[in-house]
C-alpha cells in the first residue's frame, strides 16, 4: 500500500512529487508516466517562458501562481544549477487600437504587483533597432529556463527523497474506495491512500476513470513555431510579444530567445484534431468524434469561428503566419522561417462553451485532479505543487 500516488510525470506532477515527500518523507510515493521518460508532452513542447503575470485577472490563481512561481521557478534553478536568463519581455502596440488596449494591460500590470516601464517609440527603437512599434511596455521580470531541465531536476530530487517513478505505466483504471484508491495501470496495480493527477492533456479523461463527470472537456489547441536561422540570434534582446486582444487573450505570436540561444516565432493556436498529435497529420477519429460531439467544445468552435479559421489558414500558409510577426519585426522574410516542433495546449472547455480561464482543480474524498493547467502553469509549477500539497494535507486531517 502506497500513502501517495500521483499520475502524470510532467512539470505539476513532478512538482507535487517533490513538495508531498518533502511534507511528508517518511510516506511511500509512487508516480506513474505512460511515457518512457519525463516531461514529454506539454512541459518538453513551450516557449520556455518564465512569466511575470502580466494579463491574468487579478485576484486570479494564475495571477497568484505566476508571480509567485517567476520568483520559485528562479530560486529553484540557482539551488540546482540550471541555466535561466531573466531577460525581460516587451509588449508592442503596432495600431492606434493596440495602444489603447496598451493602456488597460498597464493598468492590469499595476494590478497585478509588477514592475514595468512604459516605452514611448523612441526607447522601443531604442531598445530593440530591430522592432517596430508606437510604443511599448516592458516588464524586466520575464525570464526563459528549460522547463524539461527543471522537470528532470525535481524528478531527481523526488527520487533522492526515496520517491518511486515508473515509467511506461498508463493509469488505465481508477476505483475510489472508502480508505484507498485502486489505481490500475500497465505496470500493474497499485493502491494508494490517496491520489494526485497532474495528467494534463488527459485530465478529464482521468476524473471519468474515477467515475467523476469532470464538468469540461479538454480541447486540444496545437501551438506551432518557427526557428530563426542561427544569425538572427540577436535579433532581439527580450522577448518580444504583441498586444492581445482582450477577447482572444492567447492569441498572437511573439519573438522568443530560448535558452539555448535561439529565436523562435509563435505559437498560433489551431485545433488539433489528436491529444498528443504534434503534426498536422495526426488525427484521431476517436479523439475528434468525442470532441465535435461535445457541447461545450461545439459552442466554443462555433463563437470563435472566424478566428479559428484564419489561425488555420496562417498555419497553412507561412505567408499569413510571417506577416503576424511582420507587424513589428519587418525585417523578417519567409526564408528566415525555420521547422520547429510544435506544442499542444489542455484548455479545459466547460459543458457551457466557455475556455476556462482559470487554474482548475476537481477534488474528491481521497484524490485531488488537476483540471485547466494552460500557460503559466510551468511558471507556476512550484506553487501549484504546494497548493495540492495543501489540499492533501486537509484531506490527511479530515
Ligand atoms: C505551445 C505551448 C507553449 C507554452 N508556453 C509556456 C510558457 O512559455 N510558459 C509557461 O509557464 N507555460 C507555457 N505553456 C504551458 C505549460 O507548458 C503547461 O501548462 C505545463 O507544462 C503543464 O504541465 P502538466 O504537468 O500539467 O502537463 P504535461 O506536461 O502535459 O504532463 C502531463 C503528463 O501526464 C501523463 N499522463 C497523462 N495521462 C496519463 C495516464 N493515464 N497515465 C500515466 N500518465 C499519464 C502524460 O504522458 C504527461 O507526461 C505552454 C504550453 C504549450 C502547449
Amino acid at each position: 500500500m502506497h500513502d501517495f500516488i500521483i499520475i502524470g510525470g510532467g512539470i505539476l506532477g513532478m512538482s507535487t512529487a517533490m513538495q508531498l515527500k518533502q511534507a511528508y518523507p517518511d510516506s511511500k510515493m509512487l508516480l506513474l508516466e505512460k511515457e518512457t521518460g519525463p516531461a514529454r508532452h506539454q512541459t518538453g513542447h513551450n516557449s520556455g517562458v518564465i512569466h511575470a503575470g502580466v494579463y491574468y485577472t487579478p485576484g486570479s490563481l494564475k495571477a497568484r501562481f505566476c508571480l509567485e512561481g517567476n520568483r520559485a521557478t528562479k530560486a529553484f534553478c540557482d539551488e540546482h544549477g540550471i541555466a535561466y536568463d531573466t531577460c525581460g519581455k516587451l509588449l508592442v502596440a503596432t495600431s492606434e487600437l493596440e495602444m489603447e488596449r496598451m493602456k488597460a494591460l498597464w493598468e492590469r500590470t499595476a494590478a497585478n504587483g509588477l514592475t514595468r516601464e512604459w516605452l514611448s517609440a523612441g526607447e522601443l527603437a531604442e531598445r530593440e533597432p530591430n522592432i517596430t512599434g508606437l510604443g511599448g511596455i516592458f516588464v524586466p521580470s520575464s525570464g526563459i529556463v528549460d522547463y524539461a531541465a527543471v522537470t528532470r531536476a525535481m524528478a531527481a530530487e523526488f527520487e533522492r527523497m526515496g520517491g518511486e517513478i515508473r515509467y511506461g505505466a498508463e493509469v488505465t483504471a481508477l476505483e475510489e474506495r472508502r480508505q484507498e484508491v485502486v489505481v490500475g495501470s500497465g505496470a500493474g496495480t497499485f493502491t494508494g491512500r490517496y491520489l494526485v493527477s497532474c495528467s494534463g492533456l488527459m485530465a478529464d479523461r482521468v476524473v471519468r476513470l474515477l467515475g467523476q463527470e469532470p464538468g469540461f472537456t479538454i480541447c486540444p489547441f496545437r501551438g506551432e513555431y518557427y526557428r530563426l536561422p542561427e544569425k538572427h540570434n540577436a535579433i532581439v534582446n527580450h522577448l518580444i510579444y504583441p498586444i492581445p486582444d482582450p477577447a482572444m487573450p492567447f492569441l498572437g505570436v511573439h519573438l522568443t530567445r530560448m535558452i539555448d540561444g535561439s529565436v523562435t516565432v509563435g505559437p498560433n493556436a489551431v485545433l488539433a484534431f489528436k491529444r498528443e498529435g504534434y503534426r498536422r497529420r495526426d488525427v484521431s477519429l476517436g479523439d475528434m468524434a468525442r470532441m465535435f460531439s461535445d457541447p461545450g467544445i461545439l459552442k466554443v468552435l462555433g463563437r470563435n469561428l472566424r478566428p479559428g479559421l484564419t489561425e488555420m489558414k496562417n498555419s497553412l500558409h507561412k505567408r499569413g503566419y510571417l506577416e503576424l510577426v511582420r507587424k513589428y519585426c519587418p525585417s523578417l522574410t519567409l526564408g528566415d522561417l525555420e521547422p520547429y516542433p510544435a506544442g499542444v495546449r489542455a484548455q479545459a472547455v466547460s459543458r457551457d462553451g466557455k475556455l476556462v480561464d482559470d487554474f482548475l482543480f476537481v477534488n474528491t474524498r481521497r484524490t485531488v485532479n488537476v483540471g485547466n493547467a494552460p500557460s503559466p502553469a510551468a511558471t507556476s509549477a512550484l506553487p501549484i505543487g504546494a497548493h495540492i500539497v495543501d489540499k492533501v494535507r486537509e484531506m490527511v486531517a479530515a
